[in-house]
């Protein structure tokens, strides 16, 4: 491999721009030349290809989103698109890739060097960390500190005027972020996809701190749950003495400088796509899993089932009483 394409696909995520840094000077750094390609495999299929030189990839280690920009491309679903792409990569000689990105990203990389031969390196980037094969996804780390940052905010004032705010965090159909920031924040209910919520026991809980005169309350819900707006509603309707409010904290979760853990572990990641590449390792994701690298199959590298475990829960049950 002697000309090698990098691309963020997806949604981004803040350390992809580290991860893009490590590329393209680990592959410099072994005398290779090195290509961004603009807009996820939009560019791939528009020849929107621009060489990549060291000071390209200067002072943006510390940059939310991505200075490739990235999207979704409808085209690369079919086989056209695909045939289209690798024509515009191998008019450059270009062969070989590292995709940044979620696992559709990697899927259609799976099909694109299953159809062209052309060896692709996925790495996982999003701030929902639902991808199976890696203890970490670039991204999460400085989601879930901003989501912690706003969720101490929020306590101030619902301390002040002793409220019950409901929270909304994102992460998909993936309860990561608001586990995560729901345990740093100490909060008092954590609702995620991966459990269904008992509202009653919810609403018994809720009544009963009242009772203790308890009134300040920080109920974190994963957006891939119910919705924090139907959870006021139903806390509104059966305790209605209860002073309630609902925040959803959005898209501030996805920007903002990376964490040291988020530019660490894409610089790492980056790295060993290059490395993965000139060892003949091709068509994987690369991951950290007990802090070494690992490598999972394209096509294997799917979302990942989810294995919250029941000790997490019970931690938030007995910290947050
Ligand atoms: P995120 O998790 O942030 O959404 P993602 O990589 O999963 O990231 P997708 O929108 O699923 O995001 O996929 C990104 C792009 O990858 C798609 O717009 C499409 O171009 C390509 N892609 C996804 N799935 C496939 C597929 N089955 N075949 C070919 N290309 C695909």
């Amino acid at each position: 491999v002697t000309k090698i394409g990098v691309l963020t696909s997806g949604g981004d995520a803040p350390g992809m721009n580290a991860a893009i840094r490590a590329v393209v000077r680990t592959g410099i750094y072994n005398g290779m030349e090195v290509f961004g390609i603009m807009r996820g495999y939009s560019g791939m299929i528009d020849n929107d290809i621009v060489p990549m030189h060291s000071r390209s990839v200067a002072n943006i280690i510390q940059r939310g989103g991505t200075i490739l920009k990235t999207a979704r491309c409808k085209e690369f679903f079919e086989y056209e698109g695909r045939k289209k792409a690798y024509g515009n990569l191998k008019k450059l000689g270009i062969n070989g890739l590292v995709i940044i990105g979620g696992d559709g990203s990697f899927r259609g990389a799976h099909k694109l060097s299953e159809e062209f031969d052309i060896p692709c390196i996925g790495l996982p980037g999003t701030i929902d960390k639902d991808i199976a094969g890696t203890d970490f996804t670039i991204g999460f780390d400085t989601a879930v500190n901003t989501a912690v940052e706003a969720i101490d905010k929020i306590r101030d004032t619902a301390d002040a005027h002793d409220r019950l705010f409901i929270i909304e965090v994102m992460g998909r159909d993936a309860g990561y972020i608001a586990l995560h920031s729901g345990i740093a924040t100490g909060a008092e209910n954590i609702l995620i996809p991966e459990r269904k919520t008992d509202i009653e026991e919810l609403v018994n809980g809720l009544l009963e701190k009242e009772r203790r005169r308890k009134l300040v309350n920080i109920i974190v819900v994963a957006e891939g749950d119910r919705g924090a707006e139907d959870v006021a509603d139903i806390i509104k309707e059966r305790i209605p003495s209860a002073d309630t409010r609902v925040c959803v904290l959005g898209h501030i979760q996805r920007g903002g400088a990376p964490t040291c853990m988020d530019r660490l572990i894409a610089s790492r990641m980056g790295y060993s796509a290059v490395e993965s590449l000139i060892e003949g390792r091709h068509n994987v994701m690369i991951g950290i899993v007990n802090n070494k690298m690992h490598y999972t199959p394209l096509e294997k590298a799917v979302k990942a089932k989810q294995k919250i475990s029941d000790d997490w829960l019970k931690i938030v049950k007995i910290l947050a009483s």
